[in-house]
């Protein structure tokens, strides 16, 4: 079923699977990697064919790793059977899985945005870990928004553990790279409510207003927004912090901001 077969570790096409681990080559090749068989159905059932895809012998006959098969043929993709010593040196884990997809990364341009196609948009400003970023893209997802912005310097939407924690939904929500400054520029014509979220806010924020489409505007893990990213909404909202824990996970307080949001 497979194109070919391949046993060596040092097989060039395993090798520069392998190298997609870093963000160097990432950037470089504009690839990544998506393991599993749920992740990868969920990228060809969006229309997105795997640029190579690998499996084991146990994977071997599945329905939906077929139709894998199929798109990724379809697409002009390469199919390659490989054994579980290079499944487990792909997706550095104890238990690999079975399917490993390799793919083009697709970020939106932010002028492509329509903020008419969806009730809320996100913001992340310098978002610095991937599983936050992960479990964020899912989040917005599972809650219909419209895209995920990642304004100044973030950590790689498209790295094994962000795609990891998106479940799938890396394929399914718009990612777009913004500069500070072309935030700022672009936020000036956001038609709806603009929300920052920040700790020394005084409205909470179950007690805004949001207007639609909501862009929600979330602050990095360690310093928060900063003064001239909260400048740029139109109310700060904080979420109350009613025992003893000062502030929430991120991607836990994006989660509530959307809902919110979104209600
Ligand atoms: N030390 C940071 C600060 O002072 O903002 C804490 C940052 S917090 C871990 C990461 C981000 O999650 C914040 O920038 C904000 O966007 C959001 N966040 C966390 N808890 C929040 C809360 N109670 N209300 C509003 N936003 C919150």
């Amino acid at each position: 079923m497979s194109d070919r077969t391949v046993t060596s570790l040092t097989n060039p096409t395993v090798k520069a699977v392998r190298a997609l681990h870093l963000r160097k080559a990432r950037d470089e090749t504009g690839l990544f990697v998506a393991e599993g068989l749920k992740i990868v159905t969920e990228a060809v059932e969006t229309g997105h064919a795997p640029a190579i895809l690998m499996y084991g012998a146990e994977a071997n006959g599945h329905p939906l790793l077929r139709q894998a098969i199929t798109a990724t043929r379809a697409g002009g993709g390469e199919v390659i059977e490989v054994t579980p010593e290079i499944l487990a040196k792909v997706s550095r884990r104890d238990n690999p899985q079975a399917v490993v997809g390799v793919f083009h990364q697709v970020f939106m341009p932010l002028e492509a945005l329509a903020p008419s196609t969806a009730p809320c948009f996100v913001a992340l400003h310098r978002v610095r870990d991937p599983g936050n970023l992960g479990t964020i893209v899912r989040t917005a997802d599972a809650a219909g928004c419209g895209a995920v912005i990642l304004v100044g310097e973030c950590c790689d939407p498209f790295s094994v553990e962000a795609v990891r924690a998106t479940m799938g939904s890396i394929f399914a929500v718009p990612i777009v790279r913004a500069t500070e400054d072309a935030f700022t520029d672009w936020r000036a014509k956001w038609p709806g409510s603009v929300i920052g979220t920040l700790l020394t806010a005084t409205v909470a924020h179950h007690e805004a207003t949001y207007a639609k489409p909501a862009l929600v505007f979330m602050g990095n893990e360690q310093q928060g927004l900063t003064p001239e990213m909260a400048a740029l909404c139109d109310v700060n909202v904080k979420i109350p912090m009613r025992g003893r824990a000062d502030s929430l996970n991120l991607s836990v307080a994006t989660g509530v901001m959307i809902y919110a949001a979104t209600a």
